[in-house]
């Protein structure tokens, strides 16, 4: 039973596609390739948690409140908005020979391009569907993921950048100028990072674990052109308490004296305190929380446009909730799911802000600011 609110209903637009649940990341033992030390099994970027989120929103009713959008493969110079020629050569050509390593700890099967262009086409779907009107904001439950690549380099599970083509397709076919990122995936958004850094129309803000991957990445020294891009790397076990502070003192403060004109979130879910990949506290209550502070601002700044990119969150057990509360706040509507997990999560011990993790918050705050 889906309750709406008059008041804040909105129309969300959902870019999904089974075909997306198609990219094969081979039989890696987690994220490394199998050897004599490492007995093959499921890569951590396996199809489960991303189908298991549909499932949920099937599950609850929400998945009929939105609206369905079915992606196409982007073209080639779609892609190359952001990447050049070489790396989709590059590409094809691992894919072709029957897929493998395509960079950086990235696995791809034979139909990984194609299915990575299907993923940078729905963001481009998702970016037309909300400039153009036809829904409010838009979330794309796309794979493989997208913040790690770089222009000429896949890495970290990921192929092509979607998020960062859909912001270049946003401003050169639509004329949007101004852009703001927030990737709260718990690793750095390096890609995008890389791909902003001297746009000064960009504002690339990550919060991330401190030091998880990339190594040696997201640090709160790098600036780019005119200072807009901002890191806040959080230490380990930084649970609710941390994140709102970090929402409250920085990011909230850096969007508005930005003041864009769209926003795209980087959503990832391995901030959860389920995630095998990272050592964060967050429940999916978080998730919709950050979620909805986003939302405020972005109705008050810019009519309320956010297109939402799903990037990483390994818990195929957790994943379903955080992502189903970002979607709900999305779209204003109320699916009555309770999520079992969270009244657990939000008794943890450490939950409330630390010495540490507020000195890490007023570093990232003071790099940017003063
Ligand atoms: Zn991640």
């Amino acid at each position: 039973m889906i309750h709406e609110h008059s008041t804040c209903s909105r129309t969300t637009a959902m870019v999904a596609s089974e075909l997306y649940y198609w990219h094969d990341t081979l039989n890696w033992c987690g994220f490394f390739e199998p050897s004599l030390t490492c007995q093959p099994r499921e890569h951590f970027e396996n199809p489960e948690t991303k189908r298991r989120l549909q499932n949920l929103l099937q599950a609850s009713g929400l998945w009929e409140h939105l609206s369905l959008i079915k992606p196409h493969p982007a073209e080639d110079a779609v892609i190359q908005m952001v990447h050049p020629a070489a790396h989709i050569a590059h590409l094809t050509s691992v894919c072709a020979s029957g897929g493998g390593e395509t960079g950086q700890l990235t696995p791809a099967g034979p139909a990984s391009l194609d299915i990575a262009r299907l993923a940078v086409g729905g963001v481009v779907a998702a970016v037309d569907a909300v400039i153009g009107g036809k829904a409010d904001n838009a979330y794309v439950l796309c794979r493989p993921p997208g913040h790690h690549a770089l222009p000429e380099m896949a890495m970290g599970f990921c192929l092509l950048a979607n998020a960062a083509v859909g912001i270049r397709h946003a401003q050169r076919t639509h004329g949007i100028r101004r852009i703001a990122t927030i990737d709260w995936d718990v690793h750095h958004g390096n890609g995008t990072e890389a791909i902003f850094l001297e746009d000064p129309e960009v504002l690339t803000i990550s919060l991330h674990q401190d030091n998880l991957f990339p190594p040696a990445s997201g640090g709160i020294g790098v600036r780019g052109a005119e200072g807009r891009n901002l890191n806040i790397p959080l230490p380990p076990g930084s649970g609710s308490g941390a994140y709102r502070e970090a929402f409250d003192k920085v990011v909230l403060p850096a969007l508005e004296a930005f003041a864009p004109d769209m926003i795209f979130i980087l959503s990832g879910y391995d901030a959860s305190a389920m995630d095998p990949l990272g050592v964060m506290m967050l429940s999916s209550e978080d998730f919709r929380w950050m979620t909805q502070q986003v939302m405020q601002f972005a109705d008050l700044q810019c009519a309320g446009r956010i297109v939402v990119t799903h990037e990483g969150g390994y818990s195929a057990t957790y994943v379903p909730y955080c992502g189903h509360a970002v979607i709900e706040a999305l779209s204003g509507a109320s699916a009555q799911l309770t999520d079992p997990f969270d009244a657990h999560i939000a008794n943890y011990g450490g939950q409330a802000l630390s010495h540490d993790q507020g000195a890490a918050v007023e570093r990232a705050r003071a790099a940017y600011f003063d």
